[in-house]
């Protein structure tokens, strides 16, 4: 398939408001695509470009795009970024370059979506010093033989984000239909294989294919996640349920085959070598091939330390055996999702629980089951009292049901008054302060969009500040003044008095006292907190 095709589907998809003439569009166009194509297609109509699971990323800023449209457009930068912050969107305005550009340009070849792809795996896979050159090149060369509408699809593609507004559930339906297939069928080896596009391939060749689907050792699967709750309504739900603690430590995705062992975090990053002692304390709890699910906590004198402990610990690149012994990293194992070769979220909680504790010796988190709110509130005391985050309360028949934030886990923690906010735009400090950025625009999110609901400066030390800056000055889309907008790819927890309504922000609210708390490392934009979950916060804190 050519891209111009490809671009031409995702424009016509952008236009349809309606989910299931989407789903049918979308439908249609996927037997026509042959093996080596469908796979590429669906992630790509996705935004995605490799599968979740890989470890390969593009690691294309917008700053090096826009080099690489300026050069190809014989633009200076600057231009480009004033362009896409008029436009408000990348894609468009590099579409609307390109057209000023097309009447002197002689394109030699069309793109596939294959060259898309194959030229994106040898940015990926490109090391080293030169890299960031041979990147920019490569950029280069995809734009050299793009038309516009491919350029506004290519540049959103490189970025991440299609916005077409066609969701995940939305293509596994369109995959499901495609090939006449129910839809929780895709959906489930989707939750095994993490990759919708060789979903697609195996639900082509029929039900068959798609059930024999195994969950792999070293293809990390999306982690469960938790609601809020309470233990009451999690008891009248389930009667029994099982309690464990809820440390507050970094998520870890255990693999091990024979002797070769891997570790990934929430966002399935592979993080192996920053956990030297946590491998060594799993490898001698089990001779099994196994993936697990888990926390490590930072440890001092047997007492769990903040999570900023942690963190540190991923931050430093070197000296990692050092910094081990100083901060010490304890696994708490709470799930088992494959026990060699055997794959096991299908099972009850309760019942891979059973195998978790035959598979490993030590490091199991202890658990309460129990059915009597008094002994559930008597664990979480305790948890609170042993310097944890509160509990998780878990239904015992529940399965693993990977990426989901469901009913099944529940956290119950004391009210804390923080947000976890996506980092908009910022201002450059002052005085000492001066070469780096230091106030930041956050946004919780509504249906996609993100909305302003306040700044943040203070709670943010030197030290931090200089982190701070690192990450995100490669994130910058465009400046006006000592104000810059950032492409959204961080989160911010921020702690507030108050919550108050606002005309100044999108949103509508504002923060009261902001206070910078921490970066949400193993968070992602899309894990942020809804414009819904503010005003529900609003409104209670105006009931108390
Ligand atoms: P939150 O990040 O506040 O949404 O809480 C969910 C996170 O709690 C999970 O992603 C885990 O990293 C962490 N967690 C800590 N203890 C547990 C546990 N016993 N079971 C499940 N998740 C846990």
């Amino acid at each position: 398939m050519l891209f111009r095709e490809f671009s031409e589907i995702c424009e016509r998809l952008e236009a349809i408001p309606g989910r299931l003439e989407m789903i049918d569009v979308l439908a249609r166009e996927l037997p026509v695509l042959d093996d080596r194509e469908l796979p590429i297609f669906v992630r790509f109509i996705m935004g995605r470009i490799f599968p979740d699971w890989s470890p390969l990323k593009l690691g294309i800023g917008p700053n090096l795009l826009y080099e690489a449209i300026a050069y190809v457009a014989g633009m200076k930068k600057e231009a480009i970024v004033s362009a896409v912050s008029a436009e408000g969107d990348a894609g468009k305005a590099v579409e609307r370059i390109l057209i000023g550009k097309e009447q002197t340009s002689f394109f030699a070849e069309e793109l596939t979506i294959g060259d898309v792809y194959r030229e994106c795996e040898a940015i990926a896979t490109s090391g080293g010093k030169k890299s960031q050159r041979e990147k920019l090149l490569a950029v280069r060369k995809l734009f050299a033989n793009a038309r516009p509408l491919e350029g506004r699809y290519l540049a959103r593609l490189i970025l991440g984000e299609l916005r077409i507004g066609i969701g995940e559930g939305n293509v596994r339906d369109a995959v499901a239909k495609a090939f006449s297939l129910e839809p929780a069928k895709v959906d489930h080896a989707y939750q095994a294989m993490n990759d919708l596009g060789e979903v697609a391939r195996l639900a082509r060749e029929g039900e068959k294919a798609l059930s024999a689907v195994h969950i792999e050792v070293f293809r990390p699967i999306k982690m469960m996640l938790a609601q809020q709750g309470s233990i009451a309504d999690m008891v009248k739900e389930h009667g029994k349920v099982a309690a464990e603690y809820k440390y507050d430590g970094t998520r870890i995705q255990f693999h091990k085959r024979g002797g070769e062992v891997r570790i990934y975090s929430r966002k399935l990053e592979e993080v192996t070598n920053a956990l030297p002692d946590v491998i060594t304390k799993l490898t001698a709890a089990t001779s099994h091939d196994v993936i697990l699910d888990g926390e490590a906590v930072a440890t001092k004198d047997g007492r769990p330390m903040p999570f900023q402990f942690v963190l540190r610990r991923f931050r430093r690149k070197y000296d990692i055996e050092a910094q081990a012994e100083k901060i010490e990293l304890v696994p708490y194992i709470f799930d088992i999702l494959s026990l060699d070769g055997e794959t096991l979220i299908d099972l009850p909680f309760h019942e891979r629980r059973r195998r978790l504790e035959e598979a490993l010796t030590g490091h199991v988190a202890p658990q309460r089951v129990s059915d009597d709110p008094l002994s559930l509130e008597e664990f979480y005391s305790a948890a609170l009292d042993a310097g944890h985050e509160g509990i998780m309360v878990k239904d015992p028949g529940s399965l693993y049901q990977p990426g989901v934030r469901g009913k099944h886990w529940i956290k119950v923690k004391p009210e804390v008054d923080t947000l976890d906010l996506a980092v908009i735009g910022g201002e450059w400090g002052e005085g000492r302060r001066a070469h780096f950025f230091g106030s930041f625009l956050l946004a919780c999110q509504d249906r996609g969009r993100l909305l302003a609901v306040g700044k943040v400066a203070t709670g943010i030390s030197d030290e931090m500040l200089a982190t701070i800056h690192e990450t995100m000055k490669d994130l910058v889309v465009s400046r006006s003044g000592k104000e810059v907008t950032f492409e959204p790819q961080v989160v911010f927890e921020v702690g507030y008095s108050e919550i108050q309504t606002s005309p100044n922000y999108a949103s509508g609210f504002a923060l009261r006292f902001p206070r910078f708390k921490r970066i949400r490392d193993d968070k992602g934009v899309d894990e942020i907190e809804t414009l819904d979950s503010v005003r529900s916060r609003f409104q209670r804190q105006s009931q108390s």
